[in-house]
Parts: structure tokens; sequence; C-alpha cells
């Protein structure tokens, strides 16, 4: 199948209800088409709508209810998502059910963001200092009112006292950022000193010499403009200065060291993205050399290894064309990067969304945000999937004239060669427009509540101000132009193509410091990736995924032969899935039958698999099965020669001690050793074995995963400072 790369775990949440709602029907065994249509419905719906409680469910079920059999018949002989468009808005079912759904918007009030100020000052007078920054950091997402000087000063006094607490928690960079933000914000003259006093202290702890030099000589500026009395005005300026005095003499070289340690993204996750092995592909610019696209008619298009692939080795490193946070995720987690949130800048208007620095707040209201702030509230109502979100989001994140301009070349009859051009291009939009939708074997019903979905998205897309006024009626919604039908056409075609080429992106959550093996992934967000997207399935995969932000990066953790196919994994594999449960996913979910090594030879699970010891206990010339003569001795049943017991157990004995170091590495933190082990081991493992699932070169590969995986963005709940402000956040 054309492009299906896609790895896309449903939520927990509906995996559940999934297994939930196939008991109800009593689909636990799949003997009928009739029931892997509806097995198939299901998985499809879920690609719409996740949450139980939106009101979208009942705004379609409102519609669907209006509308006859006639008019669905109608539906049905539509056949392009522009027709499908036009038809669905033109049914009265439609306007009648908009009418009688309103927005609904939280709030909140100046008073409450005050109330929440004191106790943070409580809690910080008694040294709480990890309370007091949850206490304090909600206020920033406090809404400026017509910009009222009162709401202005509240702020600028919530971030003033914020940077008081990350002082205390030695987070000096990020209380420069909210002393900045404070000063820009109304902060009272009078006090300034107070501010600029504290901000020498920071660059001074950072090593700024010249200016924390810079932040007191000015804080005793400001100590002129301070209603001080006398003698405490004289008690400052004394200390002021002797802090002054104290800093050392001017070193340039010393500070050209610590040029960037005050920026203020010094809350998100620094990790170096990591180099493609044998470099870039100059075909595939985001994958390595060692992999190239292959075309045929049964598999589509998928990667195959161009050169020998080795177990560890990083293959694709690529950004999300466009990538959603689970709203889930909105108050621990940047809007922008994902990364955690240690003193979170929130979104000026909206009060729903937050972000870590002030460059992901300005990229974010610069481009998506300034069309999402308004209907963000809306969407999460709503109960939309995450896929709708991105479905908007490939919207938002460009511009509208740009979408126009290239209209007319998007709709030209594709061509095969146009496929290639998201992975030669990922940045141009047209690779995601041709991504593979299966329209053809999409149902109806499928079709007419993805329609729905879609004009809902548009009439988001349209209250939030993205399409201008001169390309829609504002005096009457009913009206639609020739191009807000593109637009919604656009917004229907996404929701085809993402539910098979979308990934989920984890966060690398380690529960304990100290014990490496004490980790878990955590869904926070779903993104499309063009290159990753034409990687095929595989119930074994060939590679692991983990994640640098919302960046994906691939690396190979089985060998792989030059020419081979190279594949991911969307989801089931078959340590953890028996055949009949991996098969109805992926038929369920993606649509096809999985013909993989794993599925063809109907593989066990991890409880029925061969260990190693068995496979490898055999003759040592010529690897038959042997049969023992005494303590000493074994003869083969094939060749029958006799060899030393000895001869016969050593390899498993060499392996296993290979394994044993790899995990000792392990315990010790001594991740890139144990990556090599692991490697070495791996190849061993399948030099000796060949295609035979083993237990304990699966259990290495997976090893290796989770090694691989603390190169990605990792969160340490025993040593993060916002574990507190997490687990006590009752915003909903
Ligand atoms: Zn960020
Ligand atoms: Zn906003
Ligand atoms: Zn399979
Ligand atoms: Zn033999």
């Amino acid at each position: 199948m054309d492009t299906l790369g896609v790895a896309f775990n449903e939520p927990k949440r509906s995996q559940e209800k999934e297994k939930k709602e196939k008991e109800k029907n009593g689909m636990d065994e799949i003997d009928g088409l009739g029931q892997l249509t509806d097995y198939r419905r299901l998985c499809s719906d879920l690609t719409l709508q996740t949450k139980k409680e939106g009101f979208f469910k009942d705004y379609l079920s409102a519609i669907v209810e209006q509308v006859s059999d006639e008019e669905f018949e109608g539906f049905t002989k539509q056949q392009t998502d522009r027709d499908r468009v036009v038809y669905c808005w033109t049914l009265p079912a439609l306007h009648k059910t908009m009418k009688s759904f309103q927005p609904s918007y939280r709030g909140k009030s100046a008073d409450e963001s005050i109330k929440r100020r004191e106790q943070g000052n409580e809690a910080f007078r008694e040294k709480d200092y990890r309370k007091a920054l949850y206490e304090t950091q909600d206020n920033e997402g406090i809404v400026l009112l017509e910009g009222s000087l009162l709401e202005r000063t509240t702020l600028a006094l919530a971030l003033a006292n914020r940077s008081a607490v990350l002082v205390h928690l030695k987070e000096f960079a990020l209380a420069i950022r909210d002393i900045q933000l404070s000063l820009q914000s109304n902060y009272p003259e009078k006090q300034r000193y107070k501010l600029y006093d504290r901000m020498g202290y920071c660059h001074q702890q950072l090593g700024e010499t010249a200016k924390a030099r810079l932040a007191y000589t000015i804080a005793l500026d400001c100590l002129e403009e301070s209603d001080l009395e006398p003698a405490a005005l004289d008690n400052w300026r004394q200390t002021v200065e002797k802090s002054r005095a104290k800093l050392p003499s001017n070193n340039p070289s010393n500070n050209s060291n610590n040029n960037n340690s005050n920026h203020s993204t010094a809350n998100a996750n620094t990790n170096a993205l990591p180099e493609l092995v044998s470099g870039a592909n100059s075909n595939i610019p985001n994958a390595s050399k060692s992999l190239a696209m292959e075309v045929d008619d049964n598999s589509g298009r998928y990667y195959v290894a161009a050169d020998d692939i080795k177990p560890g080795q990083t293959l694709v490193c690529e950004k999300p064309y466009a990538a959603c946070l689970l709203p889930g995720k909105f108050t621990s987690h940047c809007h922008h990067c994902f990364v955690r949130l240690i003193a979170p800048l929130g979104c000026l208007t909206c009060r729903g969304v937050f972000y870590c620095s002030v460059e992901c707040r300005d990229e974010a209201a610069s481009t998506y945000h300034q069309y999402e702030c308004g209907i963000i509230d809306y969407m999460i109502a709503s109960g939309s999937s995450i896929l709708s979100w991105i479905a908007l989001r490939i919207l938002t994140k460009g511009k509208m004239e740009d979408f126009l301009e290239a209209r007319e070349e998007l709709e030209k009859d594709g061509d095969g060669g146009r496929l290639l051009a998201s992975a030669r291009n990922p940045d141009s939009y047209s690779g995601i427009y041709h991504l593979a939708t299966l329209s053809h074997l999409r149902s109806d019903k499928d079709f007419f509540d993805r329609t729905f979905m879609a004009l809902f998205l548009f009439q988001c897309l349209r209250a939030s101000g993205y399409l201008q006024t001169r390309f829609r009626y504002e005096e009457d919604s009913l009206n639609i132009t020739e191009d807000e039908i593109y637009f919604a056409s656009l917004l229907l075609r996404h929701l085809q193509l993402l539910q098979f080429n979308a990934h989920e992106i984890h966060e690398f959550v380690q529960l304990n410091e100290k014990n490496m093996r004490s980790t878990k992934t955590v869904y926070i967000g779903v993104g499309i990736y063009p290159t990753v997207a034409f990687f095929n399935h595989s119930c074994r995969p060939d590679v692991a995924r983990y994640f640098l932000g919302t960046t994906m990066v691939i690396t190979s953790t089985r060998c792989v032969k030059r020419g081979q196919m190279v594949a991911e994994n969307y989801g089931p594999i078959f340590t953890h899935k028996h055949l009949t449960d991996r098969q109805q996913s992926l038929q369920g979910r993606y649509w096809f039958n999985c013909q993989c090594l794993a599925c063809q030879n109907d593989w066990p699970i991890y409880d029925g698999m061969t260990d190693m010891e068995t496979i490898l206990t055999c003759c040592p010339l010529c690897r038959g099965t042997v049969q023992s003569v005494n303590d000493s001795y074994a003869r083969c049943l094939k060749c029958k020669k006799q060899s030393l017991w000895e001869a016969i157990r050593r390899p498993v004995e060499e392996i296993t001690t290979l394994y044993q170091t790899a995990m000792r590495l392990m315990d010790l933190g001594q991740v890139d050793k144990a990556i090599r082990v692991l490697g070495v081991y791996i190849e061993m493992m399948e030099t000796l074995v060949a295609d035979v699932p083993v237990r304990e070169l699966l259990l290495a590969q997976e090893a290796l995963r989770l090694c691989l995986g603390t190169y990605g963005t990792k969160y340490c709940a025993t040593t993060h400072l916002t574990m507190k402000a997490v687990t006590n956040n009752t915003r909903k």
C-alpha cells in the first residue's frame, strides 16, 4: 500500500474503549466481513473523536437524525472531496444544528489571580519554594483586559514574585527572564531597584560579570526613584555597592564563555540532534545515506537498506511538518516545543496554553496560535480527536495565500513522482497533500461523518479569522465562497490522510533517577513526519523511535542487510500481541493485511518463545541436534560425530556473559557503552539464530530501545521542579 508509513498507537483510553465496545458487540474474533467492517468503522471513528464527553458526537447525531435516506443516498454519489463538502454544506440539517450549538469559554478573574499570588507569598515566607513556584506561576496566564493598568501591574508583580522563587531554586536564567518580563509589564517604578539588584545577583551566579555590574549600577540609579526612608535607602545603597564591588575585575574572555547562559530558553531541552549514520541522503535530506526508497506494486513506496545497517545507528532525524500537544498536557508541557514546563509563560489572551520561553510564545503567536487562540476552548469542548487538531494546524501554521496559490498545482491529477516530494522536500505542503488517503476503500458512512467533522473544523477556521474578509461572507454564515469550499475540502483531505500517516509523540519518563529500568514512554502529542511516513510496517520492526522535543529520531535495533526492507512498527508488536489481534488492529486502523515474517510464520509471543539455550545447544560442527553420551560428551544426530559438552555449551556461555555486561553497564548508567555492547550482542545472536524468534535476542533489542530512549527528551519525576505543580494542578 502506498505511503502507509504510520505508527500510531491509539491512546490507552481509546484502546480500553475499543476493547469495551468489542466485548459489547461480541467482536473478539473476526469471522465475518460484517464484523470487520464494524470494527473498521469503530477505529475510523476514533480518528475523528476521542473524548466521550465532547459535544461533537451529539452535534453529529443531531445532524444525522435529520438527514433523510434520499439525502444520504445523494451523498454517496459525490465523487470528490469538494463535491462532498458542497453537498453537506447545503443540507438543511447542518444549518439547523449549527444554530443550537454555542461555544463556551473558560474564564479567570483578576481577583482569583490576586488570591493565588497572596498564597504564593505565604508559601515563599515559609520557604516552601516549590509550592511557591506553583502558586505564583499560574498568574502568568492572566488576561490583559483592555490593557488595564491594574491587570498589567498584577502580572508584573506575579512575575517578580516568581523570579524570587526561581532564585531560591537556583534557576537563575529563568529568574532573569521573569525579571525582564516584569519590567516590561508596568512593574512599579519605585520598587525597580529590587528587581535590578536581583538581576545583578543572578548574572553574578551565572558568571556574567559585566551584566551583573550593569544591573547593580541600574539598581543604584533606581534607588533614587524609590520612596524608601533615608535610613533604609542608605542601607540598600551600601548593600548594592558592596555586591558590585565584590565582582571580579572585567574579563572579556570569561564573559564570552557564558554568553548564552542567560538565554531565556534555558528551560528547553538542550540535547543536540544526533548525526545520521554515513551522512544525510541527498535525495531524502532527513534520512541517512544508508536508506534508499523503493517502489513496487504491492508495498508502494518503502525504505530498504542502501548499506548494511547495524543495531544502534541513526537512520532518520526529522522535525514534524505539524504537531499538536494533547489538550491534557497543556498545563505541563510547552505548547510549541513540547518540553516540560518549569516557569511557564501563558498565552496572554486565551489563558489556556503555556510556553517554556518567550521565543516559543512569540513563534506560536506569530503563526498558528494567532488563529487558534480564540477557538481553542471550543475545540477542547468539542472532544475532537488530536488528528482533527492537526488537520486544522496544517493550515493555521501556513499562510492562507500560499494555499490559494498552490491550488492549481495541487489539484492536477497526481502522478506517482509527486508522492516522493514529501520525503524530498519535507517542508513542502505538496508532499503532505499527496500522502495516501485510501479514499477508494473508504465507506460512505465514514466519508459522511468525516465531511461533517471537516465542516465543523472549517467553521472553527472561519471563526478564527484565518480566512480574510474578501474570501468569505461575514454577513451571512450560510453563504460559502469558492475559496472557503477549497479550505473545507483540504480539511477533509487532511482528516483522511492523517488516519494513516500521523505519529504519536512520546516523552521518556524515568520514575527514579537512579534506576534506568524504571522507565516508561508517555504519549504527549501527535505529529506528521513526511520522511518517516514512508516506512512500511512490520510486527517485528527493525527500528525504534525517540523524541527530542517534537523532533523524531529513528534508530536501528537490528542488523539489516543491504537491499532488505527496513520497517518500523505502527502499533502491534508480535512479542506482545497474538497474530489475530495484530491483524485485527492493523486492518481496523490502517486497512491492510500484514505479511511480515512474524505474521507469515505465526511467531509466538514472549511467553511461548524458545529460549536461546535450546536453540544454541547444538553440534559445533554442523549445528545438528545433539544427544548426551555421558557427562563429558554428546553425539550429533546428524553428522554422528561426538563433541565435548564444554565445546557445545561455550557459545551460550560467551554470549550470556556479553548480555550480562550490557545489563551491568545499564545499571551503572553507562548508556553509550551499553548500546555498543548490546549492538555486538544482537549482531552475534542474529548470525547464530537467523530469523528465529528467541527471547533473549528480543529482550536485548528491547534494552537497546530503552537505552536509545534516554538520548531523547527525558523527564525524571524525582528531580523535576514542577512535579509538585503538575500533581497539584487542578485546572481542567
Ligand atoms: Zn518551548
Ligand atoms: Zn491564546
Ligand atoms: Zn505482521
Ligand atoms: Zn553435527
